[in-house]
């Protein structure tokens, strides 16, 4: 496939540990069977990125990914000029779960794109085809990247959450205000949920939180409020807080992530409360298609509160500025229009 739309080498981010990034031109094989080769157009940086920061990497990371086709490999029908985002987990498209559809709980799991494999801190990354899911005319590479991370996990988190209520929460608290519990308040707002309030110890955030919808004012000490309460911030007062406020038969979705231990204090109140606790990760492809409409909605509004763009060159300092919190989603755009 080396014609001369092909690219022979590609220039990649390596995360040696302790902080430390340099730059790697790695030549560029013919592209693998049943992959594609992508120019990356957006990849956004992540929370979970500054573990790998901290710790180094073996291979590129970065796992929100908007590209365009470049090359395609033996067996592949995604046209060049395609434009894609990348779902992360390497799915076998051959287990119970996956044949229904439900890619994220596949039970072969091989690797995370970004995290076993090569990812987008580069200026061309190789995917499954089946992991390039083609993005509709209509939405921009700087919205549809949020249709990963941020829209998607939410949106699927949500989903499972309102399966467990009978009818839609009139009211809705969102704890904690980094990218994904900004995308939460955007989302259950674009569902429909009447009353989102948001709670952040940082002004700033709960301040973006507010322009996409949310009220802000919150008791975190009183009992009863809310029908559903998503855990964001992965801290254990977030934790206690989220299952003090949420009524009887309501729903704790648990988004966050922390290294400690999920402790739920068995009080009297604990012992004595109908209660749903939901845990979810990712989305599975079936939710895509309404994910895109979701984007629609309320896409553009993250994009303006969230999004940096920088360039690759540059991705050190946006993770200096990213780890000090003083931008809430850097992008690390090409030079190529997105
Ligand atoms: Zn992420
Ligand atoms: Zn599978």
């Amino acid at each position: 496939m080396a014609d001369a739309m092909t690219p022979a080498t590609r220039r990649a981010a390596r995360f040696r540990g302790d902080a430390v990034i340099d730059f790697t031109d790695d030549d560029l094989p013919e592209v693998a069977a049943a992959e594609v080769r992508l120019r990356v157009d957006v990849c956004a940086l992540c929370g979970s990125d500054k573990r790998l920061l901290a710790s180094g990497s073996a291979v590129v990371p970065g796992h929100e990914i908007a590209g365009t086709v470049v090359a395609a490999g033996r067996g592949t029908t995604l046209p060049t000029g395609t434009r894609c985002i990348v779902y992360i987990p390497v799915f076998c498209g051959e287990c119970d779960q996956c044949l229904r559809g439900q890619t994220n709980r596949c039970l072969h799991l091989r690797e995370l794109i970004g995290w076993q494999r090569d990812g987008g801190f580069a200026d061309f990354v190789d995917v499954p085809q089946r992991c390039a899911l083609p993005v509709p005319d209509d939405v921009p590479q700087d919205v549809a990247v949020l249709g990963l991370d941020t829209v998607g996990t939410a949106a699927h988190g949500l989903r499972l959450a309102l399966r467990t209520q009978d009818e839609l929460p009139r009211r809705l608290l969102v704890v904690g205000c980094g990218p994904l519990g900004l995308g939460v308040v955007a989302v259950a707002r674009a569902l429909g949920v009447a009353s989102v309030d948001a709670h952040d110890p940082h002004p700033g955030r709960l301040a973006l939180a507010a322009r996409l919808g949310a009220g802000t004012q919150v008791d975190l000490q009183a009992e009863n409020r809310y029908d559903v309460t998503v855990e964001v911030s992965g801290s254990a007062p977030g934790r206690d807080a989220a299952q003090r406020v949420v009524v009887p038969g309501g729903t704790v979705l648990v988004l966050g992530e922390s290294n400690d231990p999920y402790v739920m204090a068995a009080t009297p109140r604990w012992r004595r409360t109908d209660c749903f606790t939901v845990r979810s990760f990712y989305f599975p492809l079936t939710e895509v298609d309404g994910n895109w409409d979701l984007l629609r909605r309320c896409g553009p509004a993250l994009r303006d509160v969230l999004a940096h763009p920088l360039t690759l060159p540059e991705l050190a300092r946006a993770f200096d500025k990213f780890v000090a919190g003083d931008l809430l989603k850097p992008y690390i755009v090409s030079g190529a229009p997105a």
